[in-house]
């Protein structure tokens, strides 16, 4: 019976059938474990048929244009006929349904195109949980042929590197003249970027972008960069103007070309697969000591003894990893 669903399932994605793909959007981001077994049957079948897209990853603070500037992206591709994904990783969203992030109301031309498919964040109380989940939905976009998945974040936390390792290339949008601390512009963020583009560089905006521009320049001079293949241009933008967000695609295409010439393209996402299967098999492991009914019933005992000086914490901890 599950394997007449999955084939259904299956069928349907790769058909390109909105429904089906919301659908099993649904049942990866359910929490009931029958969903969930479906869900990792469809998975496995479809898996043969990802990995064709381009995978943009942007982040950016609130307010610095990001739902703008994936319309204004977003609009100009589907018109040129790609077919372009819009997901969103936001683990501070609580509420079922999703997030701010990827809000088809503030995409509106967009999630109007026939060409485009925008979902929200799925809900989740950790950011491993709506990684792993977003993971999942982009290979189903992918399967289902959508050439472009835009894949947006909060410049908070640590979502960034997150969505840094699910993408080939991950583009920092800022504004000009918030100043450092407000932009959230930890060196770690700028050290995982492929690009940097500074919006709203339109109006009486220009020269204080302008003077931006040269700052990252300089910031960025002091990061070595970790290939030679590459350096992160920093380029300014508009996406309250028609076409103003084509110079950002043309950087995208002009890193994907030279990655698929040195091959880093495929080493990338061969290494990204790898580090993902371990961040799971981490996880998986500390669910499994989690629920471990001899670990659970003995750390009372355990802690007691560390507490009173009577066994060192590392051999307690022996004591309990070795019921696994
Ligand atoms: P997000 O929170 O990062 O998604 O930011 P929004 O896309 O919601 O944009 C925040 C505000 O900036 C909105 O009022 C937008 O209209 C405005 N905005 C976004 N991009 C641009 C731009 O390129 N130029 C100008 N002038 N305004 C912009």
């Amino acid at each position: 019976m599950s394997q007449n669903k999955s084939a259904e399932f299956v069928q349907g994605i790769l058909d390109g059938n909105r429904r089906m793909i919301a659908k099993t959007m649904t049942l990866i981001e359910s929490r009931l474990k029958e969903h969930r077994d479906l869900a990792c049957k469809v998975m496995e079948k479809i898996m043969p048929h990802t990995g064709k897209s381009i995978r943009l990853g942007i982040t950016g603070v609130p307010g610095v244009g990001k739902s703008t500037f994936i319309e204004n992206l977003g609009v100009y591709l589907a018109d040129q006929g790609h077919r372009v994904a819009v997901l969103a990783v936001d683990p501070s969203s609580q509420r079922s349904g999703g997030s701010i992030l990827g809000d088809k109301t503030r995409m509106e031309k967009l999630s109007a195109h026939e060409n485009a498919f925008i979902r929200p964040s799925p809900a989740g109380e950790t950011l491993g949980g709506v990684a792993a989940k977003t993971r999942e939905i982009l290979a189903v976009c992918e399967a289902a042929g959508f050439d472009i998945i835009l894949v947006e974040t909060v410049g908070v936390g640590q979502s960034e590197t997150s969505v840094a390792s699910m993408v080939d290339f991950f583009l920092v949008l800022m504004i000009a003249g918030a100043g450092d601390e407000l932009q959230g512009i930890k060196k770690g963020v700028l050290e995982l970027a492929d690009g940097i583009a500074i919006n709203k560089a339109d109006g009486d905006n220009i020269k204080a972008v302008g003077r931006t521009k040269t700052d990252l320049e300089i910031a960025m001079h002091l990061i070595s960069p970790e290939t030679p293949t590459w350096s992160t241009p920093v380029l300014t933008c508009s996406s309250v103007q028609e076409g103003g967000t084509k110079i950002v695609w043309d950087m995208v295409l002009d890193h994907h070309g030279k990655f698929k010439t040195s091959n880093e393209f495929a080493l990338r996402r061969r290494k990204q697969s790898v580090e993902w299967m371990w961040t799971l098999v981490e996880d998986g492991l500390k669910q499994r000591f989690k629920n471990n009914e001899k670990i659970i019933q003995s750390i009372p005992k355990v802690t007691r003894q560390v507490e009173n000086d009577k066994i060192s914490p590392s051999a307690a901890a022996e004591i309990l990893l070795s019921y696994l």
